[in-house]
């Protein structure tokens, strides 16, 4: 067996090993906490509404840990197992040229990846979320939501693979740093178009009614001073009856959304902390700060992989012959390892998030009012139902967001 190989294998165990022990730290940690709302808690949320999203969290950590299984299966399959070499075997017999191989090869992996994920993606929704009674979403809306997606990657994602395999095999060994260029001016594209193109496609978004919530929303735009092209409700409840709002869109194409659920469930003064606490992330530049993470990482990957492509081990080690050694089959090696060894660094990130979010939260307590944002959250958390009692390792790893407790103690301490 290869060095390389071996070390795969190795990372591959202890990565997964630790995913595993976490969400068993989180079901128990859960359930035992299950019996009781917590105390800062206690007069907010009823017991019946802890419990229910207790079991919910349960239900998502067994479905976490059965996909995390097929997932492992699915990955040695597809490397040692030797199926991308056979897929690539097959593309390259067909007499094509080298580019249209190796994009045809590249897009059967990843159609067959997203086959092989529908089965779990339906049990999540139809049978889970069903079960919470948070499904809204019919087996038609299913089925076109699934069809749009593949549509949707194909359009945008094989012009950009195409002109990523041209560039790495017609411009030589600077080529990752052209990579570079084009998948970042490319992502900013995607940003700026989401709201406007991409967004509509899967739901309906109506400007906010004129009246007292969006006096006080353009108040509240006006204070910060926030430019925006307008104050949006999505459909959300075609698929869901989670609740959410977020930003959207790049410089003068940032809209405000926020999903029907929420309003309806939220008072004006809750939504206004909300929503102050979504600006607090762009006033704070946590949105150009992720961004410029983003490229630096995105720009470490695409050096590693340009030193990659050269050694022949990191082919043999991973089930490809050296027959199909080729930019298309280290780039796709490349995607579908990498996290394998990445995964430990997932804790720093998530420290980071979580910071932005103690910050945008002080923001919104400076702009909006406190009281306010403690009470749309426990409303969140509640109507979600999101656990209230997280363990704090798992938490630390997965969660972008602090834990219930801590963030509204930290709210609290801004009141
Ligand atoms: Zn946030």
């Amino acid at each position: 067996m290869n060095t390389f190989t071996i070390i795969f294998l190795i990372a591959l165990i202890i990565s997964s090993s630790i995913q595993f022990w976490l969400a068993k730290r989180q079901a128990n940690y859960v359930a035992d906490h299950r019996s009781a709302v917590p105390e800062a808690f206690k007069t907010k949320v009823p017991l019946e509404a802890h419990q229910k999203a207790a079991d919910y969290t349960l239900a998502k950590v067994k479905l976490g840990d059965l996909d995390g299984v097929i997932g492992i299966i699915v990955l040695l399959l597809m490397t040692v197992g030797g199926v991308i070499n056979l897929i690539f075997e097959y593309w390259s017999s067909l007499a094509l040229s080298p580019l249209l191989a190796g994009l045809a090869a590249t897009a059967t992996v990843f159609l067959l990846l997203t086959i092989i994920e529908i089965p779990t993606s339906i049990y999540q929704t139809f049978v889970i979320e069903e079960k919470f009674g948070f499904n809204k979403s019919s087996a038609n809306q299913f089925i076109k939501d699934q069809f749009m997606h593949l549509v949707l990657g194909a359009v945008i994602g094989l012009p950009l693979l195409a002109l990523i395999l041209w560039i790495m095999d017609n411009v030589g060994s600077t080529w990752w740093l052209w990579a570079w260029g084009i998948i970042m001016g490319f992502s900013l594209l995607m940003s700026w178009l989401y709201p406007t193109v991409i967004a509509p496609l899967f739901n309906k978004f109506t400007p906010m009614d004129e009246g007292s919530l969006k006096d006080r929303i353009q108040g509240l735009l006006e204070r910060c001073g926030f430019n925006s092209q307008g104050i949006f409700i999505m459909d959300g409840s075609k698929r869901s009856g989670h609740g959410n709002a977020y930003f959207t869109g790049l410089g003068n194409n940032k809209r405000i959304v926020f999903f029907d659920n929420l309003v309806n469930s939220l008072d004006d003064e809750e939504l206004e902390a909300v929503l102050a606490h979504e600006l607090g992330h762009f006033k704070c530049k946590h949105v150009i700060k992720m961004l410029i993470a983003t490229s630096i990482m995105s720009l470490i990957s695409l050096g590693i992989l340009g030193w990659l492509i050269d050694q022949d081990w990191f082919y043999t080690g991973l089930g490809v012959s050296l027959e199909q050694k080729s930019h298309a089959t280290a780039l796709l090696l490349f995607l579908l390892v990498s996290s394998t060894f990445t995964f430990f660094m997932q804790p720093i990130s998530a420290y980071f998030q979580r910071k932005f979010e103690f910050e945008a939260d002080d923001f919104a307590a400076n702009n909006a009012q406190a009281s306010k944002m403690i009470s749309g959250l426990v409303k969140l958390y509640e109507e979600n139902a999101n656990t209230l009692t997280p363990d704090p390792l798992y938490s630390s790893f997965h969660y972008s967001h602090p834990p219930a407790a801590i963030r509204i103690a930290h709210l609290e301490s801004k009141t």
